[in-house]
């Protein structure tokens, strides 16, 4: 397991991290900033826990962020 922590008020929402996983990273319509899927919020950090065969696309998505907003740690 994974987790993953995302500062989402930093996103300048440029789309790196969604062309790494359309279905855990989405861009809002509301406010251009993304959204991590399944993720909750705790004093403006979202964090997420997903399974180890997601971690390929999570480090691609972390490396990929140009303002590095996207961190995790390895559970077990
Ligand atoms: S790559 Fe980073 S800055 Fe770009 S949309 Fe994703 S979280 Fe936001």
């Amino acid at each position: 397991m994974m987790r993953i922590f995302f500062h989402r008020s930093k996103c300048i929402g440029c789309n790196a991290c969604v062309e790494t996983d359309k279905s855990r990273w989405r861009v809002s319509r509301k406010d251009g900033k993304c959204n991590l899927v399944g993720a909750t919020e705790k004093k403006g950090i979202y964090r997420a826990d997903v399974e180890d065969d997601e971690s390929e696309s999570l480090l691609k998505a972390s490396k990929t962020c140009p303002v590095k907003i996207i961190k995790f740690e390895k559970l077990n």
